[in-house]
């Protein structure tokens, strides 16, 4: 019986209210409009239904009388509507509006302030909108209509006037006509300048003029709508604190292929360098359900994977026992990962080979005296450590507690992979499993080690990078250098 009024700011979603998100989570009906960041919706519960009323493509806007009827008609049913929009939805955005026709109809309403496109986009840009020595004020206003009118809704004079920054929603179309309306009414014309297209997006582009100038530039950079423009000394400062277009991947499309339980961690980390990332999992990690692996008489146990540490650590919760059941074994972990995810259930482990493949273990277990050995990993584990130790005479047992399922890749995923800068491979497998999916390999294929080049060379795919080291931080230091190279 609740609308709320939300805003859910302007693009990046770590700029997304709690309170936006917790309201999403909740919600029965949300009516959203384009200008929202990707994934806004992702947390709704999955029997919520989604209205959308912004414009589709190029296409026309829904009328606001049918958003207004839609918000009528969901708000006077029993459950939670959420009436999502870009920004605040108090600034420019109709809000106003909605809180009355809600008011009007008896319904009640909350209004969830957002993160304002107006302020993000240049803070994005690297333009402080006040300044203590450069603009004591700021004026937010719509350059919607065309300032050549004689009924506008701005005294532009007064504009032209005003002594601090002016930030200009809805812009782009009249530049021109608003920049020599605000020359002729005594404006600066050299005054510093700047637009900002999709502020705070992975695809946010700047230009720089004055406000004689912004209008051409513009135009020759082909940058359009949606669009912030700046005019006021602050634009300058960009000049000294551009930060966000600064990153090294910034502008650049970055597929992840790695399984989706591990992909998030590389994800998280090519986002921060700036990077658009399209998560694109063919393989998922199942754990399979299983006693405890017998451990009488085993002197060794070794992991080969963090999968295999969080599935086997499963199935001893699954018999009602815990770490203690290592006590007195020696543990070796296939690497820093595996070793992590160790710590993290209180075990401490004795050997991590120097290089994290079956090799290096092989090479790191050659002096120790071993009995019985169990090896704990997945399906498709390589034979190679297992071989090794039977050929020295070692008792060695394996225990297989997960596997990988194949997931075929969306079509709006497939789409997304088409037009990616780089596409990451993280194992051989799943290199495999990327290219059975049928995953486009336009981007630059980035590699992370032989095994993986191998497994694409192999398919006729050539790798353009191979990350030394060979594990995530070679992979991204090697991708950074080829994206600034
Ligand atoms: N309520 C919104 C504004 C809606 S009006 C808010 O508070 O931000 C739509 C206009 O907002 C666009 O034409 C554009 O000028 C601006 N805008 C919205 N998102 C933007 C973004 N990410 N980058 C630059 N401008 C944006």
């Amino acid at each position: 019986m609740t609308v709320y009024l939300v805003g859910a700011g302007p693009g990046d979603p770590g700029l997304m209210t709690r309170r936006s998100l917790e309201l999403i989570a909740a919600a029965d009906v949300i009516v959203y409009d384009r200008l929202i960041p990707d994934g806004a919706l992702d947390g709704a519960r999955p029997d919520a239904e989604l209205i959308f009323v912004g414009k589709e493509g190029g296409g026309e806007q829904v009328p606001q009388a049918q958003t207004d009827r839609l918000l009528l008609e969901h708000g006077a049913r029993a459950g939670i509507v959420v009436r999502l929009k870009g920004g605040d939805p108090f600034v420019f955005g109709r809000g106003g509006e909605e809180a009355e026709l809600l008011r009007a109809a008896g319904i009640e309403f909350e209004i969830v302030p957002g993160v304002t496109a107006g302020i993000a986009a240049p803070a994005y840009a690297g333009i402080p909108v006040t300044h203590r020595d450069l603009a004591s004020s700021v004026a937010f206003l719509t350059g919607h209509e065309d300032p050549a009118k004689t009924e506008s809704a701005h005294d532009w004079d007064a504009l032209a006037a005003f002594p601090g920054t002016l930030c200009v929603y809805m812009g782009v179309r009249q530049l021109e006509g608003i920049a020599a309306r605000l020359i002729r009414g005594g404006r600066d014309p050299d005054e510093p300048a700047a637009l900002v297209q999709r502020g705070t997006f992975p695809t946010q582009r700047t230009v720089r003029a004055t406000l004689g100038t912004l209008a051409v530039v513009a135009r020759e950079q082909r940058i359009g709508a949606p669009a912030i423009a700046v005019f006021g000394p602050v634009a300058q400062m960009r000049e000294q604190i551009a930060w966000f277009e600064r990153r090294p991947l910034h502008g650049r499309t970055v597929a992840v292929t790695r399984a989706r339980a591990q992909a998030s961690g590389l994800a998280v980390r090519l986002a921060a360098l700036g990077a658009r990332v399209i998560e694109a999992p063919t393989i998922r990690i199942v754990e399979l359900p299983g006693p405890v692996p017998d451990l009488t008489g085993v002197d060794l146990i070794v992991f080969s994977s963090a999968n295999g540490v969080g599935a086997f650590f499963g199935r001893l919760a699954a018999a009602a026992v815990d770490a203690r059941a290592l006590a007195g074994l020696r543990v070796a972990a296939m690497g820093p990962g595996t070793a992590r995810a160790l710590a993290e259930r209180g075990v401490r482990a004795d050997i991590i080979p120097d290089r994290f493949i079956a090799e290096g273990m092989v090479e790191a277990l050659s002096a120790l005296t071993i009995a019985r050995a169990l090896i704990v990993g997945g399906r498709e584990g390589r034979d190679v450590l297992a071989d090794a130790l039977t050929a020295r005479g070692v008792a060695v047992e394996v225990a297989v507690v997960y596997e990988n399922v194949v997931d075929p890749l969306t079509p709006e995923t497939l789409t997304a992979l088409a037009g990616a800068d780089y596409l990451t491979f993280t194992s051989a497998s799943s290199a495999r499993n990327y290219l059975d999916a049928g995953g486009p390999v336009a981007g630059r294929r980035v590699s992370i080690g032989p095994a993986t080049s191998a497994a694409l060379t192999e398919r006729g795919v050539s790798v353009d990078v191979e990350a030394t080291p060979h594990d995530l931080d070679g992979l991204i230091g090697a991708l950074v250098a080829d994206a600034q190279s």
